[in-house]
């Protein structure tokens, strides 16, 4: 019955975000769950959807990611005790999960903890303590396994909220590498900085152009006229993502040492396009040479693309996204059949400016530029046609993009 109750108010926060406030939904999420709502806050963190620059983050190239207005919400309320308690209305079943201040072991069950605990635990590990407990409730809005990054909207969001209710007085990029951080060593998943940073350092109608090598970044308007972001769901779920990234990782490594045998560079990022011809003979093997050359072209057309979008050139653009689909596909083998249809069929549409996988690959969204007045129509050609070629229902998010991390 408590799960009936809390799955209803979930959907109605979902469903009438615009009409009803969502803090007050929030907090309602929160009383259901701790039976007390004096005092709570309310927080958010974004989601992100990259819109080129793919698997360069960990080859120390560009990455030029969103923040979306979908994400993590927060109600939370310290505590006078040292009891931490967590609860997440997107897992209802799980229950509440509570923990000790500086109790900060891995969580066997409910596993999606770690993600939060992770981030209070990085926070003890580089000396921000919590002087006492604090009871939180979660609720996101990304469609789960989707690849929008949820689990850095959950992260950050906790690291902001935490940040704020302490005082830690912790820089917005700082807590993108905390994050970062947890991730990679509390949760096991050996992350790039792109998700944490993009939820982080988020800017409304702005996407994020940044060198992953320094962190140093800059925003660039996304002035679309008459087009619209969409992004489509393959709904493909693939179980092994995480071993072909540490592969992908690894591949892109061996040909940067074979590189470093004759040219002095610290990652594949640093090389130019004609540079990557002149001393790709130093790469023994095909595969190793097809992952060098989607490294090192993916970063050089992520820096065209962020030309292009200052410059207004849509049409530029959307070629680059559709390159770097093709390079993920035939270079970087990353992509999937699923994928592919996708983007091949939005290709023969009227009104698609440009489309590409995005994310880790092997399954997760597209993300493609569109012509608003034809989107219904595109969305529908496509539905139809991937359920016929491939078995699966897609689905199809119309977003926006979104603030970095804030209270509401
Ligand atoms: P994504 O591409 O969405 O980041 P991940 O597998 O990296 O996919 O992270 C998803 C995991 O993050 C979920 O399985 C869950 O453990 C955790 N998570 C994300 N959002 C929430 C939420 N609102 N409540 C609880 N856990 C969440
Ligand atoms: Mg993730």
């Amino acid at each position: 019955m408590a799960n009936r109750v809390h799955s209803a108010v979930a959907a109605n926060v979902l469903c009438k975000r615009e009409v009803f406030n969502l803090k007050e939904k929030l907090t309602e999420l929160f009383w259901e769950t701790y039976n007390y709502r004096d005092g709570v806050s309310v927080y958010f963190a974004p989601g992100r959807v990259n819109l080129i620059g793919e698997h360069t983050d960990y080859n120390g190239g560009h990455v030029f990611p969103c923040a979306l207005t979908i994400g993590t919400y927060a109600a939370v309320k310290c505590r006078d005790d040292n009891k931490i308690r967590l609860y997440s209305g997107n897992f209802p079943e799980k229950g509440v999960c509570e923990i000790e201040v500086g109790d900060y072991s891995y969580i066997k069950q409910p596993d999606w903890c770690n993600y939060p605990v992770g981030v209070i635990w990085a926070l003890y590990k580089k000396g921000y303590v919590l002087d006492r407990g604090i009871d939180i409730m979660y609720y996101g809005d990304i469609p789960s396994g989707s690849g929008l990054s949820s689990s850095a909207s959950i992260e950050v969001l906790t690291a902001y909220f935490l940040n704020d209710v302490f005082g830690f007085g912790i820089e917005l990029t700082d807590i993108a590498l905390l994050c970062q951080y947890s991730e990679n060593n509390f949760n096991g998943s050996n992350c790039g900085i792109m998700d944490q940073f993009a939820s982080a350092n988020g800017k409304a109608g702005n996407a994020i152009f940044l060198d992953t090598a320094t962190l140093t970044y800059e925003y660039a308007p996304v002035r679309l006229d008459g087009q619209s972001l969409l992004i489509i769901n393959s709904n493909k779920k693939h179980s092994i993502v995480s071993s072909h990234y540490n592969d992908r990782r690894r591949e892109a490594e061996t040909a940067l040492s074979q590189l470093q045998r004759e040219i002095d560079i610290q990652s594949l990022g640093e090389l130019s396009e004609s540079e990557f011809e002149k001393y790709k003979y130093c790469i023994e093997d095909d595969l190793l040479l097809r992952r060098a050359r989607h490294a090192v072209y993916e970063n050089q057309r992520t820096i065209k693309a962020k030309k292009a979008l200052n410059e207004n050139d849509i049409k530029l653009f959307g070629e680059l996204m559709v390159d770097s689909h093709v390079s993920l596909r035939d270079d970087y083998e990353v992509s999937c059949r699923e994928l592919d249809v996708i983007v091949e069929e939005a290709l023969k549409l009227d009104g698609v400016w440009g489309i590409r996988m995005t994310g880790g690959g092997f399954g997760g969204c597209c993300v493609g530029i569109f012509d608003t007045d034809k989107i219904e129509d595109i969305k529908n050609k496509i539905d139809r046609v991937y359920k016929d070629r491939c078995g699966i229902k897609a689905d199809f998010y119309d977003v926006s993009i979104g603030e970095g991390p804030h209270r509401l």
